[in-house]
C-alpha cells in the first residue's frame, strides 16, 4: 500500500511557491504526573495556546499502535515514509550525520567507547560518557594503528560523548553483522556473527578491527574498549525531492537527525556552534526560511529530559520553545505542523508506544475544538487519530501542492 501512496503522490505532487514548516519536539509525547498533568499541560505557553485555537489537533502514531519507535523511524514517518518499509541501520545514519560520504558498497556501524573490567566483561557501556575531545583523540589513535584490514579501508570518526562511527569501505561487504553490543554489563562483548553469507568478510574485518582496537586501547581509562552496532548499508529511499517536488532544508544538531534528513534528500544546513541552542537553530531558520519550500526543525532536548526522567526541564523546553515560536510564526510559513517522532515519557525514561500530539496550522481547516497544543487536548481535535507517515500528504494538500487524484 505504501509504496502504492508514495506513487501517487509522485504523480500528483506540483511545484508552488508555498512554504511548508515541520517542527519536531523530539519525545514531546508524555504522561500525566502525579498531579494529573503532562509536561505540555504543565507548561505556560501563551503562543502555542493562541496558536492551537486556530489549528488542528490529533494524535499520531509513529509506527504502529503499541510499537515503541525509535527517532529514525519516527522521523521517517514524519517525513511521509512508512516506517515499517524503509530502513535506516544507525550506523548509516550517523555517519552520514557527521558529513561521511558513503559508497553503495560501504558498510557503517555506530561505535561506543565502553569500560571493560580485568576479566573483559563490560563494566559502563559509555565509559562514563568521555568528553567529545577524548573521544576524538582516542579515534586519531585508533586511525593512525589501522587503516585497512584485508583490502577494506577503516575510517574511525568521532559523534558526540562516547559515540563514534566505523565506516567500512571495499568490495564484497554484506551489511548483517550482529551487535557486539552486550546491551548490559557484567557481559562479555560479543563477537560480531555474520547474519548472511554476503556478510561474512565484514563480520572477519570487524573482528580484526576490534582485536586491533583492544589492544591499542588497553592503557586507557575509562575508554578501554569498543562496542560496535547497527551495522547497514545505505538504504534505497526515494527522495523528497522526487516523490514531493519540495526543495526542503534542515535545522538539526545532532548528528542522527541531519543523516535520516540527508537520507530522505534534504539539505542540512550548517549551525555555527556546538548548535544545541535554541536560539541559534531559530536564527538559522530565520536566515534560510527563503531559500526552500519545506523546512524541518528539530529540537532535542524535550526528548533527552524524558530519557532523564526531568519532568521540570522538559517542561522548561517547551516553555523555550513557546517564546521562539513568534519567530517562526513571523515568517508566515504557509503550513506549519509541531509535534513529536515519539512520546518520551519521563516517568518511563524512555521512548513509548503512546500516540504523539500533532499541531496543523494551514489554510482550509474545519472547525477543531482544541485550545491548547496538549495531548488531552488532542483528543478531541479534528485530525482525530492518524499515522505520522499520513502528515506528509496532509501538509502538502494543505499548502495547495497536490492535485486531484483521477479525473
Ligand atoms: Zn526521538
Amino acid at each position: 500500500m505504501d509504496t502504492i501512496i508514495l506513487d501517487i503522490l509522485k504523480d500528483i505532487s506540483v511545484k508552488t511557491d508555498s512554504k511548508i514548516v515541520l517542527v519536531v519536539l523530539d519525545g514531546i509525547g508524555d504522561l500525566p504526573n502525579e498531579k494529573g498533568l503532562t509536561p505540555l499541560e504543565s507548561a505556560t505557553t501563551p503562543n502555542l495556546d493562541r496558536l492551537a485555537v486556530n489549528s488542528a489537533l490529533g494524535l499520531m502514531d509513529p509506527i504502529y499502535p503499541g510499537i515503541t519507535p525509535g527517532s529514525g523511524p519516527g522521523h521517517l514517518g514524519l517525513f511521509g515514509y512508512n516506517p515499517l518499509r524503509y530502513w535506516i541501520g544507525r550506523g548509516v545514519l550517523s555517519a552520514l550525520g557527521i558529513g561521511l560520504e558513503m559508497g553503495p558498497n560501504d558498510v557503517a556501524a555506530r561505535g561506543n567507547f565502553c569500560t571493560v573490567d580485568s576479566s573483559g566483561k563490560v563494566v559502563d557501556r559509555r565509559a562514563g560518557r568521555i568528553p567529545t575531545e577524548l573521544n576524538a583523540k582516542l579515534c586519531e589513535k585508533i586511525s593512525s594503528a589501522v587503516q585497512e584490514i584485508d583490502g577494506v579501508k577503516i575510517t574511525v570518526r568521532p559523534e558526540e560523548e562516547h559515540r563514534f562511527v566505523l565506516l567500512l569501505s571495499g568490495e564484497g561487504l554484506g551489511p548483517h553483522v550482529s551487535d557486539t553490543d552486550p546491551q548490559k554489563t557484567g557481559l562479555l562483548p560479543l563477537d560480531p556473527v555474520a547474519l548472511d553469507e554476503s556478510s561474512k568478510k565484514t563480520a572477519e574485518v570487524v573482528k580484526k578491527f576490534i582485536d586491533i582496537v583492544k589492544e591499542v586501547l588497553k592503557d586507557e581509562h575509562p575508554a578501554n574498549m569498543v562496542l560496535l552496532r547497527g551495522f547497514d548499508k545505505l538504504p534505497n529511499i526515494p527522495s523528497m525531492r522526487e516523490i514531493y517536488k519540495l526543495n526542503p532544508g534542515a535545522v538539526a544538531s545532532y548528528p542522527m537527525y541531519k543523516g535520516i534528513a540527508r537520507v530522505v534528500g534534504m539539505e542540512v544546513l550548517k549551525l555555527e556552534g556546538h548548535g544545541e541552542l535554541l536560539e541559534e537553530k531559530i536564527a538559522l531558520f530565520e536566515d534560510n526560511f527563503d531559500k526552500y519550500d519545506y523546512i524541518f526543525l528539530h529540537i532535542k532536548k524535550t526528548d533527552s529530559y524524558g530519557e532523564d526522567g526531568n519532568f521540570e526541564s522538559k517542561v522548561h523546553q517547551i516553555e523555550a520553545f513557546d517564546a521562539v515560536l513568534p519567530r517562526i510564526l513571523d515568517k508566515k510559513p504557509d503550513v506549519l505542523a509541531i509535534t513529536g517522532d515519539h512520546s518520551t515519557p519521563c516517568v518511563l525514561k524512555a521512548h513509548s508506544w503512546h500516540p504523539v500530539p500533532v499541531l496543523l496550522s494551514a489554510p482550509y481547516l474545519r472547525y477543531d475544538p482544541c485550545e491548547r497544543f496538549t495531548e488531552k487536548e488532542a483528543l478531541k481535535g479534528s485530525l482525530g487519530r492518524m499515522y505520522s507517515m499520513q502528515l506528509m500528504p496532509l501538509m502538502m494538500a494543505h499548502a495547495g501542492k497536490l492535485k486531484k487524484y483521477g479525473a
